[in-house]
């Protein structure tokens, strides 16, 4: 079931990137396993998977340690700056960067464990007060201050569009991204300006997603099922 899920999903990775001329190559697939246990992680590693994306510091951590170097870990939930420590010891990437409090605190375990990291910034694309996310208009003042601290690679940006009722109005959300991440680009704020990682659309909208120029896609009920 899972290994189907994952061959249908990647299939309509590539189709979707060849539609627009795009190489698949550039599209990363992260399979969202929140609350997914562990078993069912593990079937999707045995069909090639490597990257996951976890949303909850405890449960990312259990599964590190039963799976270890099998993963790599995306943290795609909110992130309080009382568990960088953990964070910075346990993720390959950290998507959802949106304060220089949060940055500075990764910067400062970072520093003392010997590593780098790569995160994304989040941006609340849709100005959603109830969403975190740093505003659109605030994102270039983050980037600048992030862009001093040693250890951290910032790579690009992610966001999780407003709930809208169809997948092709989450359209305008994923351009406005795009447009956002070149400009910062130009303003050499990224860690290699000349390839931007931007990380949008799930399990519905992934297709158009794709077409605006995701370089990262994170998928979880559509290769895992419904989550319990
Ligand atoms: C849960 C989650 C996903 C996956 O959503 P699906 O609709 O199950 O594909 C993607 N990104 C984030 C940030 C999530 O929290």
């Amino acid at each position: 079931m899972i290994s189907q899920n994952l061959q249908e999903i990647q299939d309509r990775i590539k189709q979707r990137a060849l539609l627009i001329k795009r190489s698949p190559d550039e599209i990363q697939l992260i399979a969202v396993s929140k609350k997914i246990s562990t078993p069912f992680i593990e079937e999707a590693v045995q069909c090639g998977q490597f990257y996951f994306g976890e949303n909850y510091i405890q449960e990312a951590v259990e599964k590190k340690g039963k799976l270890g170097e099998r993963i790599g870990l995306h943290m795609l939930g909110h992130l309080q700056s009382n568990k960088a420590k953990i964070a910075a010891q346990i993720f390959y990437m950290i998507q959802t960067v949106d304060s220089i409090k949060l940055a500075s605190a990764l910067a400062r375990h970072l520093d003392s464990l010997g590593r780098t990291m790569k995160i994304l910034v989040q941006v609340n694309i849709g100005n959603d007060p109830n969403k975190s996310g740093v505003m659109p208009e605030k994102t270039e003042e983050l980037l600048q201050q992030i862009k001093s601290l040693d250890k951290i690679e910032t790579l690009g940006l992610m966001t999780i569009p407003p709930v809208t009722p169809s997948p092709e109005e989450a359209r305008p959300h994923f351009k406005a991204l795009c447009h956002l991440a070149i400009d910062l680009s130009r303003k050499e704020l990224f860690h290699d300006n000349r390839r931007i990682e931007l990380s949008m659309g799930m399990s519905d909208d992934f297709e158009i997603a794709i077409e605006e120029g995701a370089t990262m896609v994170r998928i979880g009920t559509a290769i895992f099922g419904q989550r319990p």
